[in-house]
């Protein structure tokens, strides 16, 4: 089976000032283009009029650019204000997709105008904007210039499109897509199970305990401390102006080392298995209670679709454990249900087969055997006896032998 898969290269750019003040002028126009192509349609709606479509707005456009109030516009490459209006496009087919329950996931809003004050700025220039990477290593984009770039890997193939964004921090990055068909990795016969949980990042069902990265953890701590240092600050203060930057950044900073710590671990699961099970996350959703927080859920969610998209990529299989199982009430190694266990015993005998199990450990098998992957049970077990004891452990086994 062969799929076009989409997969985005992100790079840091480095505009001279006058590339910078260019950049600006192309996301205000960007932004104006958006802008009055959203209040157009709103006003067809209000007025009881068919909606407006790609090519009437599109129309309107050009037309606007010869207006005085509008001539501006055409100081910027035509292909970024037809790529606001295809923007505008999509922000409405999802709304309606999601309004008419044909999209899955959260509820999407109607598309909101954007502002200056955004935090996030950006322009698309597609292949027929003529956008190119010279042999010296820049980025030549339309009217803006040649953009120096960082390039941290090399891009395995022609972009189809570019994305130039500017982040809260004032970062400039640029984002390209490459159009890409499965690569071939060499076929293995292991499967794996995957627990994404709070107490580690992920559990998996050899019995391997992943827990978040120390840059990861450093960053977050630095994050947190910015955030401290912005709430004692007074309103309106210039200091508080500085610490919001600051904030932005250390935020940043986080979203970056986390998309690299989710990077390394999918590409790594999806390279050595044949099969790869994590449990649907909306399921997960309902089985935890007041441990459920958004920010773990956000980060779970780009991971898995990191598996999801690898695993298409490199002709992997990919299982979603749909239905809800009880991950930690099942032996792995029995399929016996013993009931719901307090949140403190870590490990218990298994009344059927006489099997000491390991909590975490127990659920990713569970999850992988839900998916019909045929993994032994063996990671979930624990030796009994002294060894519990040593680690202190023992006192959490009341009631379990
Ligand atoms: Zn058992």
């Amino acid at each position: 089976m062969r799929c076009i898969v989409q997969l985005r290269y992100g790079f840091r750019l480095y505009p001279t000032p006058g590339q910078r003040m260019a950049l600006s002028r192309a996301f205000g126009c960007a932004r104006v283009a958006f802008n009055d192509a959203l209040r157009a349609r709103q006003e067809a709606y209000q007025a009881g009029r068919p909606n407006l479509t790609g090519a009437g707005l599109s129309a309107r456009l050009t037309a606007a650019k010869a207006t005085p109030e509008r001539c501006w516009l055409g100081e910027v490459s035509a292909v970024v204000l037809q790529q606001a209006l295809a923007d505008l496009d999509a922000a409405y087919r999802n709304f309606f997709a999601s309004r008419t329950g044909t999209r899955k996931g959260p509820k999407i809003g109607a598309p909101k105008f954007r502002s200056r004050k955004d935090h996030r700025q950006a322009i698309r220039f597609t292949a027929n904007a003529r956008f190119r990477v010279l042999p010296n290593g820049k980025l030549r984009l339309p009217k803006i210039g040649d953009v120096p770039v960082r390039w941290s890997r090399p891009l395995p193939s022609r972009p189809s499109s570019v994305t130039v964004i500017k982040d809260a921090a004032g970062r400039y990055f640029a984002s390209f897509v490459i159009r890409t068909g499965p690569d071939a990795l060499p076929g293995t016969d292991a499967v794996i199970g995957v627990d994404l949980g709070l107490r580690h990042f992920a559990v998996l069902s050899d019995g391997r305990k992943i827990a978040s990265p120390r840059f990861l953890r450093r960053a977050e701590k630095k994050l947190r401390r910015a955030q401290q240092s912005l709430s004692r600050k007074q309103k309106g203060s210039r200091n508080r102006e500085k610490a919001r930057v600051k904030v932005a950044r250390a935020h940043a900073r986080v979203t970056d080392a986390r998309r690299d710590f989710h990077h390394q671990l999918s590409t790594a699961l999806i390279r050595d298995n044949q099969a790869v099970a994590v449990e649907d996350l909306a399921v997960k959703g309902q089985a935890r209670t007041t441990l459920a927080k958004s920010v773990h859920d956000a980060g779970w969610s780009g991971f898995v679709g990191m598996l999801e998209y690898k695993a298409r990529l490199y002709g992997r299989a990919f299982h979603r454990i749909g239905r809800f199982v009880p991950t930690s009430q099942t032996c792995s190694a029995c399929g016996i249900k013993d009931g719901p266990k307090p949140l403190q015993v870590r490990e218990w005998q298994c009344p059927g087969c006489g099997a000491w199990l390991d909590r975490d450990v127990n659920a990713p098998v569970n999850v992988a055997m839900a998916a019909g992957l045929a993994v032994t049970a063996c990671g979930a077990q624990v030796r009994p006896g002294p060894a519990l004891a040593q680690r202190g452990e023992a006192g959490t086994l009341r009631g379990a032998a």
